[in-house]
């Protein structure tokens, strides 16, 4: 018998109590100090409890279970809906000072509709007997002006003659003018970006050309929501612009979107891709996010009616009293996302859309798949990261992101490392002992 190779196990943050967690055997524990300390120097008198939870096993049966969740993960992943984006040009009015895409080609183009048929019929073939659902990404999808609507309703039309829903990721300046094309059609979500409430807002996400953007972006939002189309605002965050959060929270709770069934949020953390980004310094790091929301939300909890942050599991086992499945693979590319761009390529994801040397075949004028490098990232996953084999976080990290992990190292099969145990002992503190919900 030994101490379980998946135990989680650490301290709550402001608290003098640990906290162990499973997920191989789906089970979790706060510990008071005195149990914690057994732990710690190998004492255990629970022994009967531990071994039951699996926190205490033999190698050969943890063995077997995880061959056996890890089929299941497998399995499951099978049936999971496919999230297909589409990028229908780079192109972009805006000059966010963060933009990943800035040194891309961001010619003002247009696909002709033969390449969107061809994307179609791809899918159709392709993806024939999976779930799934197309992403307007770009550039911005959602640009002004007749001929970009035109070939955006040509886009939704085309989506809608094949079932398929669609869901779009727009900055939201000219959201306002599209609500008409897009309240009839099949639309899921909506993902708009506000890093702040006004003036932050303006000076990180300005037109190109340097107007304001945010009050069209509200006008848009509201007019979205009024008409039952589901928003998903996203909030980028770094040094910059983290105690804005407050005010944002605030904004939105006055706006009444908070309370809306069409309204939903999400925060991202700015890092950098594939470019340096000029000012570097205002990057947080994971853990310096985590613990400055962590911080902000015990300030001032209107941000938890904004936005319930996920620390990991925490959330998950807070809201419905068990633990998530374990996570063999965090990267969905390749497996239930791909991307695909106007100019005939496809992509394993939006991380590598577009980016020169990361076409994994294409749809258009030809079909075509590099079958070994689809491969390559088909089989990343914690079992292939010799890195993560080793590591009791494996089933909470599911090894990170491909991407970031292969621009770190030139090795896709390389880990992209998450603060776990810091993020879990922050969740449970705020969720359980601190009880903000
Ligand atoms: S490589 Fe990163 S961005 Fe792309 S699908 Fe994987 S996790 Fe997502
Ligand atoms: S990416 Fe890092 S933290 Fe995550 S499982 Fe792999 S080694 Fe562990």
């Amino acid at each position: 018998m030994y101490f379980s190779k998946h135990n989680i196990f650490s301290k709550i943050k402001d608290s003098d109590s640990y906290y162990i967690v499973n997920l191989l055997t789906g089970n979790a524990d706060i510990l008071d100090k005195g149990k914690a300390d057994e732990i710690i120097s190998g004492k255990f008198t629970e022994t009967e409890e531990y071994e039951a939870k699996g926190y205490i096993t033999d190698e050969a049966a943890e063995k077997r279970l995880y061959t056996e969740k890890y089929l299941d993960f497998t399995d499951e992943r099978d049936n999971d809906e496919v999230q297909i984006f589409f990028v229908p040009w780079y192109s972009c009015n805006f000059d966010c000072s963060y933009c990943y895409q800035a040194e891309y080609d961001n010619k003002f183009s247009i696909p002709t509709k033969e390449t969107i048929d061809s994307f179609f019929k791809y899918v159709k073939d392709e993806f024939r007997d999976r779930k799934k659902y197309i992403t307007l990404f770009g550039g911005e999808p959602l640009l002004p002006g007749n001929k970009y609507k035109e070939m955006i309703t040509y886009f939704l039309d085309k989506a809608d003659s094949l079932g398929l829903d669609i869901a779009v990721v727009t900055n939201g300046y000219a959201l306002a003018e599209y609500i008409d094309i897009l309240k009839t059609r099949r639309i899921r979500e909506i993902q708009v970006t506000l890093d702040g409430a006004g003036e932050i807002h303006n000076q990180r996400r300005p037109l190109r050309g340097g107007d304001p953007t945010f009050y069209k972006i509200v006008e848009g939002i509201d007019l979205a929501i009024a008409n039952k189309l589901t928003i998903n605002l996203r909030v980028v965050i770094d040094r910059e612009n983290i105690y804005g959060l407050v005010e944002l929270s605030r904004f939105a709770i006055d706006k009444g979107w908070t309370k809306s069934d069409y309204f939903k949020t999400q925060l991202g953390r700015n890092y950098e891709l594939h470019y340096c980004q000029s000012g570097n310094s205002k990057l947080l790091s994971r853990i310096e996010f985590y613990e400055t929301i962590y911080k902000l939300i015990i300030q001032y909890p209107e941000i938890a009616e904004f936005h319930k942050p996920a620390f990991s599991i925490s959330k998950f086992l807070f809201e419905n009293g068990e633990l998530p499945s374990p996570l063999f693979d965090a990267c969905p590319g390749t497996k239930t996302e791909w991307a695909f761009d106007y100019t005939g390529k496809i992509y394993s994801c939006t991380a590598t859309v577009g980016k020169p040397g990361s076409s994994l075949g294409t749809y258009y004028p030809e079909v075509s798949l590099e079958r070994e490098k689809v491969n390559d990232w088909e089989e990343r996953d914690v079992t292939t990261i010799s890195e993560c084999r080793t590591c009791e976080l494996q089933l909470a990290c599911g090894g990170g992101c491909a991407a970031v992990a292969f621009n770190k190292t030139g090795r896709l099969h390389s880990p992209d490392c998450r603060p776990i145990k810091e993020s879990i002992g922050l969740g449970i503190s705020l969720y359980f002992n601190k009880e903000i919900a």
